[in-house]
Parts: structure tokens; C-alpha cells; sequence
């Protein structure tokens, strides 16, 4: 079981005041808020140990280093990667998938196909859109349905001998649909293919087993989950990580330079050019000791709750329309009032101290399919309360006198 009214007080922006109201953050899928241990993590490596790290040996340098390594270290055993050199250090979630794009550039043929669901979120379409016109590749789109699901049987007549990469995201941002990523996984092997799986919006929920699902490559973002930002992880097995060439030229990724030829570093170093960003994988590794001790049970199935007790509420009011009804989801309500635009509603909500998110969730596609421009989404993490959800709840009946 999980305390809130004290989890709340790890976090020192939940008592803040927002337009004259408690703050009541509603837009956890955009980025997650952080506890005083991921901060304090932050100003104590400034305040006493800030080096640039692999390089020196001075002490500073060292312990720099040591933190760093064992921040990576905590990733791979969160994640339950074999080795500690599958897990490449990124700026996030973006920034791994385009690592990965990048490197099929040069194993891809024309007519090779690629496969991503109707359920991305922009950053995981434009980058393969762009490996396609590089290569002569082509883009195939798993549907979904009403629900918000994948529609499994199109996925599997999709697949060939031509099919190389399946890439999907583990949990929608949009929708909060959780994918069966263990099935489409399986059935992509079958074809040969690899799978690479967006995990951003998972990781805040539940805690992926890279082994047993046997995933290609998985990537998060540290600021989902109540790390900070331009930082996340790329996990890629390491065959795939062996065979893939490096992303970025610079310091710390080679081996050897000559004008001549350079030969490249030992994995994790051959993707991670240049100074990264140390202290922020330092407070990544902070986040994910936070979130283990609060307990991925105990978090789902308080969440599970929110959504269970915001889902009723918020159908009760007459006009209001949910997108994404699956019974896989997680605490994700996007939804619109009947004839008003949710831009107005999102703004009525912010007078009242309610932060959700308006608009098209970077997944603009899934707007299309349901012919809306838009939703307000509200999405809940461990720290939110019932009393919270009943502030939304009179915010929208609120908008809803005001609008129509
Ligand atoms: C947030 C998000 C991203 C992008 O993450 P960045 O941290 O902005 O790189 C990608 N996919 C999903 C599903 C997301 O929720």
C-alpha cells in the first residue's frame, strides 16, 4: 500500500500555488514532477563533485566517474539488461531512437520494409520517414481500432521476409493503451525482424524486463520518471549495439585517431560522443532508486485506481467523450465535452490551478483517425489524489456552464 499525503511531501512543487489554487499537475505523461532526492542529487554533485568524467585522474575526475558508472549500473539492473555495456547513455528518448534509425541506414535495402503503429507519437514516425527516403525503404503502419488498440491481425499480414525493424511504443502517450509488445515481439522474430520498443511513456508505470521480453532495443526518458531532463537510456543487445555503426564522431567514442582512420571504443563509449550530460545520469540513477522504493506494485495498482475513480466520474458528465476505452491502459484520460474546443477547456482548468495538456499529444495521426483536432488529456502518477480528480472533475463541469 502506498501513503500518498507523505509520497507528496517528497515532492516540494506539490504545495506550491498555481492562479491563486494548489497546484493539481495533471500532465505526467509530458514529463513527471521530481522528489527531493533526485534535487538534492543534482545540487550535491555541483556543489562537490562536479568533473568531467572517464578522462582525468584527479579525484574529483574519479568520483565523478564512479557515480556515473554506477548510475548505469542501477539502469541496467532496473531494467534487467546481461551486460552492463548494453545501456547507452542519451539524452533521451528521441535522441535514442534516431541513434538506432541512424544506424540501420546502412543495413537497410530499397524495398526493405519498416513497421510502426498508428499509435506513435511524432518522434518515433519522423525519424523512420527519414530512414526511408535515405535508403528506398518503406513504411508500413500497423492500424488501430476504436478502442485505441493495434489491430493484431493487420500486424500480422503485414509481416514478410522483407520486414526489418518493428518499432512501436510500449504505452501510448495519447491513449494510455499498454501494446501487447511480448506478442508483436515474438511474431516480428519469426519474420527475422528486430523490434525496438518506445518505452517513454511505460517507464513511469511498470518496469520492462529487457531479457524476458526479449526486445532488440528499449529506450526511456529520464524526465518521465521523476528524473531530469536531457537524459535517457538506450538499452540495444549487443549484437545489434556490435553491429550498428557509431551516431556522433567526437571525444570519448573512439579508440584511436589518425588523420588516416580512427578506430571506434568498446560499447557503451562507441555511441556517446562527447561530454554527456553527468550529472543528469547521475540523478536518472537517484529517480530510479526513488521510484524502487515506492515499488512498481504498489504504484500501478494505486494509479489503476485514479483511472478507475476519474474514468467514472468524468462520464458522468453529460457530453464528455473518452479516447482510448481499451482495458490495457494505464492513468491516461484523454477526452473532449461535446461541440467545445479543448484549448478552452485546458484554460479554464489552468485558472483553477489544474495543469492538463491540450492538443494533439505529438501523435496527430491519432487525432486524424478519430476526426477531432484535439483532446484534453489528464494523465495521473502516485503523488495525485482523489480529492485531486474531484477538482478536475468541477473544472470541466465548470467549463462545460461556461462554454456551451
Ligand atoms: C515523451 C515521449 C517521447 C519523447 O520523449 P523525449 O523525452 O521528448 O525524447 C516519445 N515517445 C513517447 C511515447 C513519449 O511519451
Amino acid at each position: 500500500m502506498l501513503n500518498v499525503e507523505t509520497i507528496r511531501k517528497d515532492f516540494p512543487i506539490l504545495s506550491r500555488k498555481v492562479n491563486g489554487k494548489p497546484l493539481v499537475y495533471f500532465d505526467n505523461a509530458a514529463t513527471s514532477q521530481k522528489p527531493r532526492r533526485v534535487i538534492d542529487t543534482i545540487v550535491d554533485y555541483y556543489t562537490n563533485y562536479n568533473a568531467n568524467i572517464h578522462r582525468g585522474v584527479h579525484a574529483l575526475s574519479q568520483e565523478a566517474t564512479d557515480k556515473y558508472e554506477q548510475a548505469r549500473a542501477k539502469i541496467q539492473k532496473h531494467f534487467n539488461a546481461q551486460h552492463r555495456h548494453e545501456i547507452i547513455m542519451t539524452s533521451g528518448t528521441t535522441h535514442g531512437i534516431n541513434l538506432v534509425a541512424h544506424g540501420f541506414a546502412s543495413i537497410l535495402k530499397k524495398d526493405d520494409e519498416i513497421i510502426v503503429s498508428a499509435l506513435e507519437h511524432h518522434s518515433n514516425i519522423v525519424p523512420w520517414q527519414m530512414l526511408c527516403e535515405r535508403t528506398g525503404a518503406r513504411l508500413r503502419v500497423i492500424p488501430m481500432n476504436q478502442d485505441g488498440e493495434l489491430v493484431m491481425t493487420a500486424f500480422e499480414a503485414l509481416l514478410s521476409s522483407k520486414t526489418k525493424l518493428v518499432f512501436v511504443n510500449h504505452i501510448s502517450n495519447a491513449l494510455g493503451t499498454i501494446n501487447p509488445i511480448e506478442d508483436i515481439i515474438k511474431k516480428a522474430h519469426k519474420v527475422g525482424a528486430a523490434v525496438l520498443v518506445d518505452g517513454a511513456q511505460a517507464c513511469p508505470h511498470l518496469k520492462p524486463d529487457v531479457q524476458q521480453l526479449d526486445v532488440d532495443f528499449y529506450v526511456a526518458s529520464a524526465h518521465k520518471m521523476c528524473g531530469p531532463t536531457g537524459v535517457g537510456m538506450l538499452y540495444g543487445k549487443k549484437a545489434w549495439l556490435d553491429k550498428l555503426p557509431p551516431y556522433q564522431g567526437g571525444g570519448e567514442m573512439i579508440a584511436e585517431v589518425t588523420f588516416e582512420k580512427t578506430t571506434y571504443a568498446d560499447l557503451p563509449h562507441k555511441f556517446e560522443a562527447g561530454t554527456p550530460n553527468i550529472c543528469g545520469g547521475i540523478a536518472f540513477g537517484a529517480a530510479i532508486d526513488y521510484l524502487n522504493h515506492i515499488g512498481f506494485d504498489a504504484i500501478a495498482a494505486y494509479e489503476n485506481e485514479l483511472l478507475q475513480y476519474a474514468t467514472k466520474k468524468l462520464l458522468a458528465i453529460d457530453g464528455l467523450k473518452i479516447y482510448g476505452t481499451s482495458k490495457h491502459k494505464t492513468a491516461v484520460i484523454s477526452f473532449n465535452l461535446d461541440g467545445i474546443h479543448p484549448y478552452d477547456v485546458g484554460t479554464i482548468l489552468d485558472k483553477m490551478g489544474v495543469a492538463v495538456r491540450t492538443g494533439h499529444h505529438c501523435a496527430q495521426p491519432i487525432m486524424d483517425y478519430f476526426g477531432i483536432p484535439g483532446t484534453v488529456r489528464a494523465s495521473f502518477a502516485f503523488y495525485n489524489t482523489m480529492a485531486e480528480i474531484d477538482t478536475l472533475v468541477d473544472g470541466v463541469k465548470k467549463a462545460k456552464a461556461m462554454l456551451s
